[in-house]
């Protein structure tokens, strides 16, 4: 296949020059070394090769200046913006807006637009008219609607605007002297300077040839024009009738001009090709429900090549890079050879969670008397990396334990550093003078680890240089007291825009590139994925500090152009293609259905190319499944665990009401959690959820009416309650301290959520104790004390004595009656319709405390057989302690439950019944068929819910 690069190469040895007497300007390096193989190809003797640059080395050249990285004009612009501003934004906050700022110097000067009437404030129209009168028409009527549009906008954000605004034109003046003091420099001021002394240019030694543009800048277009006018350069162009012709077609927009213009029409060829025109049937669109399935499609496409064709006549053109790993992952054993030529963007790589993680460490440490302490949630995402687990697994196991099981909501830095020189070079306090070498440090050790892996280790290599820029930046600056926190905020607003520079052997193999990478080079088999409207072309609009009608009036470039861009990109890649797939996905994006590019149904409307072929996810993509586990022998096993040996209190495994509550909810989340074992992660508890709200405050209860060890009970009067309520805030303060494993006697900081939560604390125990007050006096005889218990079940023919075990909060005696009391923090109700009802999965509001008191009573009868006293269950329910008649007894169907003997045998009955079930050989464990129980459930991601 030829292309437009090897038909220009032949030109050129076709034109009589001497190759080595020539200079080739093309838009981009890649081009460059394409044109210079094809030229290879085509010479048959050792020669010389003629001179390939870029555009921007041409300008470069002639001006004698390189420009310098982005991140030291910011800070030198900062330097400037701070001697203009008596408030100055702080480095960080600026950064962002001196981005944009610079951004836009830069097309002011590349578009040689006046900064001095552009950033002036024309709020009067006479000054518009008498000042400007140089520009157009058209010109000083786009002027005029903006700044008519402004007088009608709010006094506050006019004012805010001008104010703004009018420090633009100084800053870039100032800027500008401050830059030739420094002998700084950035793209657009080199371009600018070139094209200002364009009459003084000396003639080149070497005859210019310009290959392959479409949009220039203005200094780009004095410059091409100087060469060609004056020099006698040559330009060769590569466009196709089917744009350039039609007025409609944006991506002809340029060359339409161009070729009115005096110089450059002259340049254009008679015959222009007519390509794309005949392309319709080599073109094939491609609906996919998902955007990563595009992958799957690229991956089918390229199975279909034939094991004698080039790869490097195939390109994948991703405008997305999140597709690039999909892509990557599903490419055919065949593709040994592959070059990816696009930005991969850092936050995706793990090293960049590990540096972010470092980032957060430092952020939220705290210093308590001389000691170091680091927040658990940092401190345990860094634990989860593989970085720290390879240099010491055990040591990185048993801290993520011991975090977990005390509640650690914050470990020193002496404790972490006890895992080896990599934990103590990461958990130390680094000050903002330090931190420089801190990550340095860090990342030299990090390189070391990852000598295999040529990605990470790529990536870090570009971390390091940004940290390496940044340090020299500051050395430079006039920063003052840099806070740890304002570098971390700088350095993370700029890492997280790094970029991996993809860039194999760009002449091998399968070509993976991003949009503007495909500039100027030609392939026989096109796959364009993520033809979506909004992606290609790219939605979103210009980011520029200055508005709309202002960029069009001072020649600065707006969306239309930018869209132009992209449109030509799209089309030069059909001018010798001949096979086309362009892929779009249907999914809904950000609330919008996914639509397919205007280009797509350009092509429909004026080519008739064929509908999309809508492609359906392969079966086992489809959401869903059934899961249902059957009665195996090793389940039964399992199962047969809960069977007691002896005595209930000796024996392993028992079940509780959590676990009947569970298997009532969804059999199948009954067996992943009690019968094959697969736990619920643990989490160290920081935010004050149902959870730790329930045992500090059962802690806090059993230390205030706490049993003395020496004895069994102990009793509680009204004249003793009182003396026992001031000491509530005391007890309180103990049960917090524990819950973190802290000792009575240690200090403990409360967070403000933690604060506000303490006070609930006293004020629910008061509640509660004010409650036991009004009741009179009681006989505590237990608290969060653990009974166990079995119940005979009917087990494949055989009554086997199955596990039953609880927690009772209280028990107490009082006027003859045993209570059964349990604190209850969640929405939890005192009535129970009908005992049938706690075992009936399909009941909606199915009361789950219900069968929970239920079975407590079970279990104290159980372990109390001669009891003759009733027995009363209740709940020290949170939404209803504060109310004036509370009574925290269970009622059945509308009645007080007295006694638990009243309803034992009805209760027992469908206990044992529903336990027959559980150990029922034939009754599989099913998924529940109500998709709401799934929402917290910690299996889901198992199930597909
Ligand atoms: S996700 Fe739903 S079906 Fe699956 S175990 Fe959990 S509750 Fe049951």
């Amino acid at each position: 296949m030829d292309s437009f690069l090897k038909d220009t190469a032949k030109s050129l040895l076709g034109s009589g020059r001497e190759l080595k007497d020539l200079v080739v300007v093309l838009p981009n390096r890649r081009a460059g070394l394409f044109f210079l193989r094809y030229m290879g190809e085509l010479i048959e003797e050792p020669t010389w090769m003629p001179e390939v640059r870029t555009v921007e080395q041409l300008f470069s050249g002639l001006a004698g200046e390189t420009p310098s990285d982005d991140l030291s004009l910011v800070f030198e612009m900062y330097e400037v913006y701070r001697q203009l501003q008596e408030e100055a934004e702080s480095f960080d906050r600026f950064y962002f807006w001196g981005e944009l700022i610079l951004k836009d110097f830069n097309d002011i000067d590349q578009f040689m637009a006046d900064a001095a009437s552009l950033y002036r404030n024309l709020s009067e129209i006479k000054t518009i008219e008498s000042d400007l009168s140089y520009l157009t028409e058209e010109q000083v009527a786009l002027i005029s609607q903006f700044w008519s549009s402004f007088r009608e906008q709010k006094p506050e954000e006019k004012e805010k605007f001008l104010r703004f605004w009018q420090i633009l034109g100084d800053l870039y003046q100032k800027f500008n002297a401050h830059l030739d003091v420094l002998g700084l420099t950035y793209s657009g001021r080199i371009y600018r300077k070139v094209a200002s002394k364009i009459k003084e240019l000396n003639p080149p030694a070497k005859h210019h040839v310009f290959v392959g543009f479409n949009a220039f800048t203005k200094t780009e277009e004095v410059l091409i024009k100087h060469y060609i006018k004056e020099f006698g350069a040559d330009i060769f162009w590569d466009i196709d009738r089917y744009y350039l012709e039609d007025r409609r077609q944006e991506s002809g927009l340029f060359f339409r001009d161009y070729r009115k213009d005096p110089v450059f029409g002259k340049t254009f060829p008679e015959i222009i090709p007519d390509r794309i025109k005949d392309k319709a049937g080599v073109i094939q669109t491609h609906a996919l429900p998902l955007k990563v399935n595009q992958a799957n499609l690229v991956g089918g496409i390229l199975e279909g090549l034939g094991p004698d064709e080039a790869l490097e006549e195939t390109v994948v053109i991703l405008p997305d890079e999140q597709l690039l790993f999909p892509v990557l992952h599903t490419l055919p054993g065949q593709m040994t050879k592959l070059n990816v030529t696009m930005g991969y963007p850092i936050r995706n790589a793990s090293v960049y969670a590990f540096l972010d993680a470092i980032l957060d460490l430092q952020r939220y440490l705290k210093v308590r008397e001389g000691e170091v302490f680091f927040y658990h949630k940092q401190v345990l995402d860094l634990l989860a990396l593989p970085y720290l687990q390879d240099a010491n697994r055990v040591f990185v196991k048993e801290m993520k334990a011991q975090i977990t099981s005390t509640n650690a909501l914050e470990i020193s830095a002496v404790e972490l550093a006890k895992g080896g020189e990599l934990f103590g070079m990461i958990f130390r306090k680094t000050g903002s003078t330090e931190i420089f070498d801190y990550l340095s440090s860090l990342m030299t050790a990090l390189a070391m680890q990852l000598k295999e892996d040529v990605i990470q280790s790529s990536y870090l290599f570009q971390a390091y240089k940004l940290l390496n820029r940044m340090k020299e930046n500051f050395a430079k600056s006039s920063l003052e007291g840099i806070q740890t926190d304002f570098f971390i905020k700088l350095f993370r607003q700029l890492f997280r825009e790094v970029k991996l520079p993809f860039e194999g052997e760009p002449l091998e193999g399968l070509q993976v590139m991003g949009v503007l990478e495909s500039r100027n080079l030609d392939f026989k088999r096109v796959i364009i994925c993520d033809v979506n409207e909004g992606s290609f072309p790219p939605g979103g609009g210009i980011n520029s500090m200055i508005p709309f009608n202002l960029r069009r009036a001072f020649g600065l470039p707006v969306q239309e152009q930018n869209d132009a861009i992209y449109a030509y990109t799209f089309y030069r890649l059909l001018h010798r293609a001949e096979e086309v797939h362009l892929l779009y996905s249907t999914a809904a994006n950000q609330g919008k259905a996914g639509e397919m590019s205007r280009f797509i149904q350009q092509m429909q409307v004026e080519m008739g190319i064929s509908k999309p072929n809508t492609v359906l996810l392969e079966a086992h993509l489809t959401p869903g499944r059934e899961i249902s586990m059957a009665k195996t022998p090793d389940i039964l096993q399992s199962l047969n665990g809960y069977v007691v040996q002896g005595d209930p209190s000796n024996h392993k495994k028992k079940l509780s009401a959590s676990a009947i509550n569970s298997y009532l909810d969804c059999s199948l989340r009954f067996y992943f959690r009690y019968v094959a074992g697969l736990k619920e992660s643990e989490e160290v508890a920081s935010d004050v959820d149902a959870g730790v709200f329930g045992s500090i405050l059962h802690k806090a209860i059993e230390l205030l009416y706490g049993i003395p060890e020496s004895t069994t009970e102990r009793l509680i009067t009204v004249h003793n309650i009182k003396r026992i309520k001031e000491q509530i805030p005391e007890y309180v303060d103990e049960a917090i301290k524990d819950f973190y494993g802290k000792k009575k006697e240690d200090k403990i900081n409360l967070t403000g959520q933690m604060q506000i939560v303490r006070e609930i604390f006293v004020d629910y125990i008061q509640a509660v104790v004010d409650y036991d007050y009004k009741t009179g006096d009681f006989k505590v005889i237990g608290l969060e004390k653990e009974h166990h218990a079995s119940i005979p079940v009917a087990v494949d023919g055989e009554v086997k004595p199955i596990g039953l075990f609880g927690l009772i909060d209280r028990m107490d005696i009082q006027n003859g009656t045993v209570r059964l009391l349990d604190y209850k923090t969640g929405k939890d109700n005192r009535s129970i319709e009908s005992i049938s009802s706690l075992f009936d999965r399909e009941h909606k509001k199915r009361n789950k405390a219900g069968l929970q008191t239920m079975l407590y009573a079970y279990l104290y009868q159980f372990a109390n057989p001669a009891n003759q006293k009733p027995i009363k269950p209740g709940l020290f329910n949170v939404k209803e302690i504060f109310k004036k008649d509370f009574n925290p007894f269970m009622k059945v169907d509308k009645s007080d439950l007295e006694d638990y003997s009243d309803f034992r045998e009805e209760f027992e009955e469908g206990l044992s019944r529903l336990l027959a079930e559980i150990f029922d050989p034939e009754v599989p464990f099913e998924q529940t068929d109500d998709e709401e129980k799934c929402r917290y459930c910690p299996y889901k991601d198992i199930c597909g819910r």
